[in-house]
C-alpha cells in the first residue's frame, strides 16, 4: 500500500518570462498543491498515490507522464469522459519574487472530482491521507469528496492531514469557513498559515493562541502554523515548539508551502518528533523558495544536508 494518498486538481501550468500581455515565451509545466506534495514525497522515498480527475486531452496525458516519472502512483487517476477539459494556469513574474497567477479551471475535469473518484484510491494500509482546501473550493461533489474521503480515513485510523491553502480566487473567506469548519472533525494533522487560522474557527476575531486552543479541544492532534520567512510553529497537547526559516535568496516562493507539507509528512513517516519535523519542512521549503518552479527544485533524500555545506561549494 502507498504510504500516503493525496488527490486534488493538478493542471498545466504555463510559465511567461515577463509581463503576460507583451507575448513571448511560455515554459510549460504541471502545477497542483497536493501533487506538488506528492512530488515531494515521493522525491524522500516515501510511495505516494496521487488522485484526481484529468480531462482525455494532451495537458492531462503531461500530468500524468510528470507524477510517473516522479514516481508517484497515478493508477487510481480518473479520466473524465464527458469532454471537460484538464485545468490550465498561467504565471507572470511581476516585482521580484511576487508572481501573479490566472486560472483557467471552471468547468474543469478536476473541479468535477467526486466520492466515487477517491475512495477507491484508499487502501488499507495507507498512513496518510493528505487534502487541501483547495479541493472543497471547486465545487459540490469535489467537497463532498473531501469530508468522504476523510472521514473514512480516520474510521480506517488513517491520519489526516489538512492544509487549508486557502484560495481567495476562489471562494470567500466566508464560504470557505462555512464548508471547512464541519470538515474538521476527522482531522488529525491541519496546516495553516497564520492568515488563515481566522478560516477554521468558530469565532473569526480569536487571536492565534485562542485559535490553537479551540482547534485541539475539538481533537485535531496538532495544529502547524506557517510564517512565511519567519518559519513555522507546532501545536500539540504539549505544547508549542518554533522553528526559524533557512535563510536563502528567495528566487520563487509559489511552492513552498507544498514543499513544507511534503518535509513535514515524510518526517513524520519517519517517526520524527515535532522539532525534526520542524527541520525538514523548513529545509525543503527552502529548496523550493531557493529554487524556479512549483516542485521542479524540491530535494531527493540524499540532498537534504545541501543548506549545510558552505555557500560556493562545488559537488564533484
Ligand atoms: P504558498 O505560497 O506555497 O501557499 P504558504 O503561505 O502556504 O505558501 P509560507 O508560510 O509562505 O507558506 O511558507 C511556508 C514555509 O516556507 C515557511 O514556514 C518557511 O519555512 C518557508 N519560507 C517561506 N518564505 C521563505 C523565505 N523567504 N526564506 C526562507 N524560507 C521561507
Amino acid at each position: 500500500p502507498p504510504d500516503v494518498v493525496t488527490f486534488g486538481e493538478t493542471m498545466a501550468a504555463l510559465r511567461a518570462q515577463g509581463a503576460l500581455r507583451l507575448g513571448g515565451s511560455l515554459g510549460l509545466s504541471v502545477a497542483g498543491a497536493e501533487s506538488n506534495v506528492a512530488i515531494g514525497l515521493a522525491r524522500l522515498g516515501h510511495r505516494v498515490r496521487w488522485a484526481g480527475r484529468l480531462g482525455a486531452d494532451e495537458l492531462g496525458a503531461l500530468v500524468l507522464r510528470t507524477l510517473r516519472a516522479e514516481g508517484v502512483d497515478t493508477g487510481h487517476a480518473v479520466t473524465d469522459d464527458s469532454g471537460r477539459p484538464t485545468g490550465l494556469l498561467l504565471t507572470e513574474p511581476r516585482l521580484g519574487t511576487l508572481t501573479r497567477v490566472s486560472y483557467y479551471r471552471a468547468g474543469s475535469a478536476g473541479s468535477a472530482l467526486s466520492p466515487a473518484d477517491v475512495l477507491p484510491a484508499l487502501a488499507a494500509g495507507t498512513r496518510v491521507l493528505h487534502l487541501t482546501g483547495i479541493t472543497p473550493a471547486l465545487g459540490p461533489s469535489a467537497a463532498e469528496a473531501v469530508l468522504a474521503a476523510a472521514t473514512t480515513a480516520r474510521e480506517a485510523g488513517i491520519t489526516v492531514c489538512l492544509d487549508v491553502n486557502h484560495r481567495s480566487r476562489l471562494w470567500s473567506a466566508d464560504r470557505a469557513r462555512t464548508v471547512l469548519i464541519p470538515m474538521l472533525a476527522p482531522v488529525d494533522l491541519l496546516i495553516a498559515s497564520e492568515d488563515e487560522l481566522p478560516l477554521v474557527q468558530e469565532s473569526p476575531d480569536a487571536d492565534e493562541p485562542e485559535a490553537v486552543a479551540g482547534l485541539l479541544a475539538a481533537g485535531v492532534g496538532e495544529v502547524v502554523v506557517k510564517r512565511g520567512a519567519r518559519g513555522a510553529t507546532s501545536h500539540t497537547a504539549d505544547g508549542a515548539i518554533d522553528r526559524a526559516a533557512r535563510k536563502v535568496d528567495a528566487v520563487d516562493l509559489v511552492g513552498a508551502g507544498d514543499a513544507f507539507v511534503a518535509g513535514y509528512l515524510s518526517a513524520l513517516l519517519d517517526g520524527a518528533d515535532v522539532p525534526a519535523r520542524l527541520d525538514r519542512a523548513v529545509t525543503t521549503a527552502a529548496f523550493a523558495v531557493a529554487t524556479r518552479g512549483d516542485w521542479e527544485g524540491l530535494p531527493t533524500r540524499d540532498e537534504l544536508g545541501l543548506f549545510d555545506q558552505p555557500d560556493g561549494t562545488t559537488i564533484r
